[in-house]
């Protein structure tokens, strides 16, 4: 009898998961989404602006190419798009319960049970947890902040109904996100104060849209779409990972973002605010061409001096300024080491997920966790990745877990056995030492204590074929 599998989430990861499912056809699956629709992170994050910094081609599914691009990175209306098109081609769209949130799931001996927010429960055989890395906005704990008098929000909670036209804005945070909304904000407010805490190394975006002959192409060409995708993942691979590991594109990458810089601010002062003082790669290289001619607009401010307090006309810096704002957004980022959090999960012999995880989150693969039997993640510890499309990662898993159920169908609950759990942390520990994460920067792919929990040190490559391997010597069962 095929598993009953629980698919948490239906963004990239859960949606990839359940059309695996439905195309070798196992339809004893339930998708558990707690929003309205489907998307996760690009259903949440409707920021103006927001887009992707992978192009188009290769971040989707390899198995779906999609005539519909208009153009080289997609935009944030696009992917969603492309991921409602993706659920109802392949039909997976009714297996889906919207608007229903997981609270707990509790390994019995034999099952999965799961609850939801609503109180219903229901057993399972296997769990795949698909709830993303960079799903719970972090906002800072800043003195004051609850007397602001104006309107403030989080860049991935945008609120639509606040028109900044003509307004005085704050944007606090300089990563990923504010890159791509500031030149938004900056066209319309009145005046725009940035406060950046640390700069980011900043590489162009050479985006365009696709012409008629372009599309033509893309959709009648054989071959063409594979071809363009394996090109980018290639480049991708040999030029960028290299400069994350230290290797021989270091160079090459700081130069291109220096040498962007140049060209886009042509003012000494505020190139040196914006130069940073780590390496590149340290923390999330930003990919954007619009962001520094957004800085260097007469409305617009940057603001390097510390934040003190938000007071309730606006946010006061450490040189005793007041910076008055009606409008602060927040673009801090995520809670990206707390692992599935605010579930509950709870394992072989009461063992609680998030106990054994105090010092930080790991698993075998990025998806198998001693104590967890046939439970599974995507996206999960140790598999983001800061120079290729997570979609690819994504693929490799759902490869891994598909491999896995013939395994727990024959002979049970299978778990990942201690002795390869710490011979992987061992190896993922000596990798980790020669990439450029630990080169003293905070990033989100570090917990509080320093400890890398997010990112892969090694190759994309290289993860294809460790999660391709037949997985029974890996895992016990039982
Ligand atoms: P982020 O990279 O974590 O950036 C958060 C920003 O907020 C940083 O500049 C940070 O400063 C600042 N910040 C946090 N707390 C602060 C405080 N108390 N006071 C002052 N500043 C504070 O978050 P993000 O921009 O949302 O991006 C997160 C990730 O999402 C990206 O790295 C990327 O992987 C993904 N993303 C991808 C795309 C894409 O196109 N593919 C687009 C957007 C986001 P510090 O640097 O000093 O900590």
């Amino acid at each position: 009898m095929a598993p009953r599998v629980a698919i948490i989430g239906a963004g990239f990861g859960g949606l990839c998961m359940a059309i695996r499912l439905q195309r070798e056809g196992i339809t004893s699956y339930t998708v558990f989404e707690k929003g309205a629709t489907v998307g996760g992170t690009w259903r949440d994050n409707s920021y103006p602006g927001a887009a992707c910094d992978i192009p188009s081609h290769l971040y989707s599914y390899s198995f779906e190419r999609y005539t519909s691009w208009t153009r080289r990175y997609p935009a944030q209306s696009e992917i969603l798009g492309y991921l409602e098109h993706c659920a109802d081609k392949y039909d997976v769209r009714r297996k889906i319960r919207f608007n229903t949130e997981v609270a707990t799931a509790t390994f019995t001996g034999t099952a999965w049970r799961v609850t939801t927010r609503d109180g219903a429960a229901e057993d399972f055989d296997v769990v795949v947890a698909a709830v993303g890395q960079l799903n719970r906005p972090h906002l800072p704990d800043i003195p004051g902040m609850s007397t602001f008098e104006g309107v403030a929000f989080h860049s991935a909670r945008w609120n639509h109904d606040h028109d900044l036209t003509g307004r005085d804005v704050a944007v606090i945070g300089t990563g990923s996100s504010a890159a791509q909304f500031i030149p938004e904000v900056a066209k319309r407010a009145r005046a725009l104060k940035v406060f950046q805490r640390t700069p980011n190394w900043v590489i162009p975006k050479p985006d365009a849209e696709f012409g008629p002959l372009a599309r033509k192409a893309f959709r009648y060409v054989p071959g063409l779409q594979r071809a363009y995708r394996e090109w980018i993942y290639r480049y991708a691979e040999n030029t960028l990972y290299p400069a994350l590991a230290r290797g021989w594109s270091t160079d090459l990458l700081r130069r291109r973002a220096l040498a962007h810089l140049h060209d886009q601010v042509k003012d000494p002062e505020l190139r040196a605010k914006l130069t940073p003082d780590y390496p590149p790669g340290c923390k999330r290289v930003v990919i954007d061409s619009r962001f520094y001619p957004a800085l260097t607009r007469p409305n617009v401010e940057v603001v390097t001096e510390k934040i003190t307090r938000i007071a309730p006309q606006g946010i006061e810096t450490a040189d005793g300024r007041l910076h008055e704002v009606g409008t602060i957004v927040y673009g801090t980022g995520f809670r990206s080491t707390e692992f599935l959090v605010p579930m509950k999960i709870t394992g072989r012999g009461g063992a609680d997920l998030h106990e054994q995880w105090r010092d930080g989150a790991e698993a075998y693969l990025g998806i198998s966790v001693p104590n967890f039997p046939n439970l599974f993640l995507l996206y999960g510890p140790n598999t983001n990745l800061g120079h290729n499309s997570i979609i690819f990662m994504i693929e490799c898993q759902v490869a891994h877990i598909m491999n896995c159920l013939p395994y727990l169908a024959a002979r049970g609950p299978m778990e990942v056995r201690p002795e390869t759990m710490a011979a992987w942390t061992r190896q993922l520990n000596r990798a980790m030492e020669r990439m450029v994460w630990g080169a003293g920067c905070q990033s989100w792919y570090k917990t509080a204590g320093g400890r890398i929990t997010n990112n892969w040190p090694g190759p994309t490559t290289l993860y294809r074929r460790l999660t391709a391997r037949p997985p029974a010597r890996a895992y016990r069962f039982g």
